[in-house]
């Protein structure tokens, strides 16, 4: 089809640019309202009898599409509360254009992005976000689809690990002013349980809390490259300690216990990435060795309370968006 509804009561429709030159097919939907989600110039003829809204993205992984899911939201949503269709097309109705339907209907139903596709699935089988867009999804269904988006700390860090990714896919360490010091980041409003502390194994310095870890997943163990059962690294994020070797702008180095008369080597950062032991890769990596460290139980944690500590303001676990990238 070219012209393909969202099943259900919207009238909500998708398909590719090409659909816009079948003019019966769009009066027979009362299309008045088309959002365009493609880079190229647009034939402004095309668009006189409906209310266009015109969101320049290519269809690329490392595309922000997340950063107006606000806008284009609000811009179906006034299509059809005018009670006319809305066509949403890119080039091919199969990715820009399906992310944009998909952050739709996950706002409006507080839908997962894979009951989402799914349910556009019925009438499209094509659909199919690209990688970085259905990162971008489930991102802002994790942040509970925020409108002001640019606030979020979870959209904050995700940026920042963005900038991080491509300075570092250029060879370069991230300077010192663009690092994000998590522990500098703490939200009064957002207490949070730490459920242990990482102490070093010599001098017992406190080095970080569980809220700053970053979960990654092991790859199947059937994967080209050695492997064991337990992580060798705890991954986690900058945090103001590190300042002094970070700031030398290096790559990669090692991390040493900042307690004065102590500085035994308690990890390294590779900000292009490491491999764990189990085979995950992680990128950036910043890493405290297990073997240099103890983990301790919280004293909040034992006690069953909840504690205020740094961090985003967010539960330590998957509702962070960490590990995406
Ligand atoms: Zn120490
Ligand atoms: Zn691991």
């Amino acid at each position: 089809m070219l012209l393909d509804k969202v099943p259900g009561d919207l009238k909500l429709y998708i398909g590719g640019l090409f659909t816009l030159r079948r003019k019966e097919q769009m009066q027979e939907a009362n299309i008045t309202h088309v959002l365009s989600v493609l880079r190229q110039p647009l034939d402004k003829k095309l668009f006189e009898s409906y209310k266009h809204m015109h969101v320049e993205v290519d269809d690329v992984e490392d595309e922000n599409l997340l950063e107006h899911f606000a806008a284009t939201n609000a811009f179906v949503q006034e299509g059809l509360d005018g009670g006319g269709g809305v066509f949403v097309h890119c080039a091919m109705g199969k990715s820009r254009s399906a992310t944009c339907v998909l952050a739709y209907l996950i706002h409006k139903y507080g839908i997962t992005p894979s009951e989402a596709l799914a349910q556009v699935r019925q009438s499209r089988p094509l659909v199919e976000p690209n990688e970085g867009f259905w990162q971008q999804l489930e991102l802002y269904h994790q942040m509970n689809m925020p409108t002001d988006i640019d606030s979020h700390p979870v959209y904050q860090r995700w940026l920042y690990q963005r900038q991080v990714q491509m300075s570092a896919e250029c060879g370069q360490a991230p300077e010192i002013e663009n690092i994000r010091f998590e522990d500098e980041h703490v939200s009064p409003d957002s207490p949070e349980t730490a459920e242990f502390e990482l102490k070093c194994k010599k001098c017992r310095r406190k080095l970080a809390t569980s809220t700053h870890l970053i979960p990654h997943t092991p790859p199947p163990h059937n994967a080209p490259f050695p492997q064991t059962l337990t992580c060798a690294h705890y991954f986690l994020d900058p945090l103001s300690w590190m300042r002094s070797e970070l700031e030398h702008a290096r790559l990669e180095g090692r991390l040493e216990c900042p307690q004065p008369k102590c500085g035994a080597q308690v990890g390294k950062y590779a900000w292009q990435g490491m491999r764990c032991s189990c085979g995950a890769w992680v990128v950036p990596a910043i890493t405290l060795a297990r073997g240099r460290v103890d983990e301790v139980r919280s004293k909040g944690a034992v006690e069953g309370k909840i504690r205020r500590g740094p961090g985003v303001g967010m539960p330590a676990t998957s509702a962070t968006g960490r590990g995406l990238l």
